[in-house]
C-alpha cells in the first residue's frame, strides 16, 4: 500500500464518534435531547437551543448537494487530481462539507447523494459522498 500523503484528521474528545463510527462505516451526527435538531459539526453545546445533552444517532446518509465547486488548482501537492469539494445537506438537516465521488461534470446542486466511506490509511475512514 502506497504512503498516504493528504491531511488525515486530527479527532478531539468531542469529535472522535464521529471518526470512530465512520472507521465502522457508519454515519453518525449529535441530536439534542433538549430541542431534537441534529447538528454538524460535533460540539459540546447545542448551537439552537444551548443544551448540552447531545447523543450520538445513526443517521440515514442520504442527501443533496447544497453547493459544490471543482478544484483544480490544488493548495498541497498530494491532491494531482481534480475533485469536488461539496456542502451536502443531509435528510436530516445538518450541512457537511466533503467530496463528491464522481466525475466533476456529473455533479450539480440538488444531486441526490448517498455516504460514501473511503478507508484511506487503517486508521482513518474519511465520510464523502457517491451520487444516490
Ligand atoms: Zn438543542
Amino acid at each position: 500500500m502506497s504512503e498516504y500523503l493528504k491531511p488525515l484528521p486530527k479527532p478531539s474528545p468531542t469529535s472522535r464518534p464521529f471518526w470512530d463510527a465512520a472507521r465502522r462505516h457508519e454515519l453518525k451526527l449529535q441530536r439534542c435531547a433538549g430541542c431534537g435538531k441534529f447538528i454538524f459539526y460535533p460540539r459540546t453545546r447545542c448551537p439552537y437551543c444551548f443544551g448540552d445533552q447531545l447523543e450520538w444517532r445513526a443517521v440515514s446518509g442520504r442527501g443533496k448537494v447544497y453547493s459544490y465547486t471543482v478544484v483544480r488548482r490544488a493548495s498541497h501537492r498530494a491532491f494531482t487530481d481534480p475533485y469536488v469539494l461539496a456542502i451536502v445537506e443531509l435528510e436530516e438537516g445538518p450541512r457537511m462539507t466533503t467530496n463528491i465521488v464522481a466525475a466533476p461534470e456529473s455533479v450539480r446542486v440538488d444531486l441526490p447523494v448517498v455516504v460514501h466511506f473511503d478507508d484511506v490509511t487503517p486508521e482513518n475512514t474519511l465520510v464523502k459522498f457517491k451520487p444516490a
